[in-house]
């Protein structure tokens, strides 16, 4: 089998149409990677990452892990000495890659927290405790605490096929 990697300059063009114009200013400087608090301890480098858009790798891209692997916490953004959009980047691949049916586990997880409790993270029993003694509601008035906007929030979930594509059904 062939390792050969076949450029795709159309998906290159597609990021930049969506918004990623910034991505031909990258050099290659390497800067973001050692900027990234999750290629600490993983195997992703967002320099890579970036190459291989401007290559458009798609198939190296769209179905693996590492377009997962950013934690969105700009260290990279606030360095990058071309002022690349990286996390903007990465987030419409996610959204290209999610399009073709791909996502991390671990984000289709929170994804069924969301659609569960209404929130990233459940509410916690403390957490309640500490808002009902400084005289607010248990809950807030989210999708958490809302029965309207959580009913709300479950039909865009369904209407938009978000609640099938994490498993949420
Ligand atoms: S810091 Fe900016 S210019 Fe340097 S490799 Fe990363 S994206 Fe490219
Ligand atoms: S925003 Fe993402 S890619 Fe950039 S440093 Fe943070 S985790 Fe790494």
């Amino acid at each position: 089998m062939s390792n050969v990697k076949i450029p795709d300059p159309a998906f290159a063009q597609s990021i930049i149409d969506a918004g990623g114009k910034t991505l031909d200013l990258c050099y290659q400087c390497g800067t973001c990677t050692g900027s990234c608090p999750s290629g600490r301890t993983t195997a992703f480098r967002t320099r890579q990452l970036i190459r291989k858009a401007q290559l458009g790798l798609k198939d190296d891209i769209l179905p693996s892990e590492d377009l997962w692997m950013c934690t969105t916490c700009y260290s990279c953004v606030e360095r990058c000495p071309r002022d690349v959009e990286i996390v903007d980047i990465i987030i419409l691949m996610r959204n290209m890659a999610v399009a073709k049916g791909y996502m991390a586990e671990d984000h289709k997880k929170v994804g069924r927290s969301l659609l569960k409790t209404g929130a990233t993270v459940p509410m916690a029993d403390n957490i309640r405790q500490l808002r009902v003694s400084m005289g607010l509601s248990a809950d807030p008035p989210t999708t958490v605490g809302d029965a309207k906007a959580m009913a709300d929030f479950r039909k865009i979930m369904e209407k938009t096929g978000f609640d099938k594509l994490i498993g949420g059904q």
